[in-house]
């Protein structure tokens, strides 16, 4: 089968795998994620990225693998830190979602209402979902409004708060707080802690900029981290899906990989799908 494989220098190429055994899941489609992104150069030889997939069984139902499984039993998972958890990082998508097929593997199933491209939400709204648990109800800044700012802006509005959003690029930008807020979701690397309240909530949900803990300690901030997500979560965004009012995703097929990638960092598209 075919599939977008890192070379010995970390550079995607289209390469040609053996293809995993039967029972296999046919993808479908494969999100590429800021993470993803992050991994190239890094991530060894051999690796295929891609963990936002939709699937097909053989029975034709259409499917979300689950990109991650804490073992549910640990303190950290009871804790509520399940991302922490020792088997977290164990891989669950066999050999990674740009490619033609990956191996059996727990999933959750999708909604009819949601085209290919759209079900590779699944996975980042499940872990918008996770962090928005932190996020006090009330006015909230989303700073860093691309693809994913707007899922949790749009999760944030969906339950009632006031949402106001900010970006480095002004033309992506969305309505400008009009006083303090009662928390920040950080979906970038700055960390405008001006704009929340004194006892306001900081929930860092990105690789970050460094923090004013001066700040933090006379305002009485509370700052927390959220990252990735839980089965439940996944179940939770499959259903809430197809009723979202959600960014567009540009489709490509696998061999224009390097062009997708291009694409997103150069900001020119909010999020990039690929369809093999
Ligand atoms: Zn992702
Ligand atoms: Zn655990």
């Amino acid at each position: 089968m075919r599939a977008v494989v890192l070379d010995a220098v970390g550079e995607p190429r289209l390469a040609e795998l053996a293809a995993p055994a039967e029972p296999s899941l046919r993808v479908l489609a494969c999100g590429l994620c800021g993470s993803d992104v992050e991994k190239l150069g890094r991530a060894p030889e051999g690796t295929v990225l891609g963990h936002e997939v939709v699937a097909e069984r053989a029975d034709g139902r259409r499917v979300a693998p689950i990109h991650h499984l804490p073992c549910g039993a640990c303190e950290l998972c009871l804790a509520g830190h399940e991302s922490t958890c020792e088997r977290f990082a164990a891989a669950t998508i066999v050999p990674g979602g740009f490619a033609e097929a990956i191996a059996e593997t727990p999933s959750v199933e999708l909604p009819d209402g949601v085209d290919d491209a759209t079900g590779t939400y699944v996975e980042p709204l499940a872990c918008v979902l996770r962090g928005a648990e932190h996020v006090p109800p009330g006015r909230v800044a989303v700073v860093g409004h691309g693809f994913v700012g707007r899922l949790f802006a749009e999760v944030l509005r969906r339950r009632g708060d006031e949402v106001f959003a900010l970006d480095a690029r002004p033309e992506r930008a969305g309505r400008a707080p009009d006083g303090p807020v009662d928390a920040a979701v950080l979906c970038a690397p700055a960390a405008p802690l001006e704009l929340v309240r004194p006892g306001g909530t900081v929930l860092v949900f990105s690789p970050a900029a460094p923090v004013d803990l001066d700040e933090v300690y006379r305002r009485e901030l509370t700052l927390t981290g959220s990252r990735s997500a839980t089965p439940r979560h996944l179940k939770q965004a499959a259903a809430l899906l197809p009723g979202l009012d959600v960014p567009q995703p540009t489709v490509l097929p696998l061999d224009r990989f390097a062009e997708g990638l291009d694409l997103y960092r150069s900001g020119r598209a909010l999020k990039i799908v690929f369809a093999p």
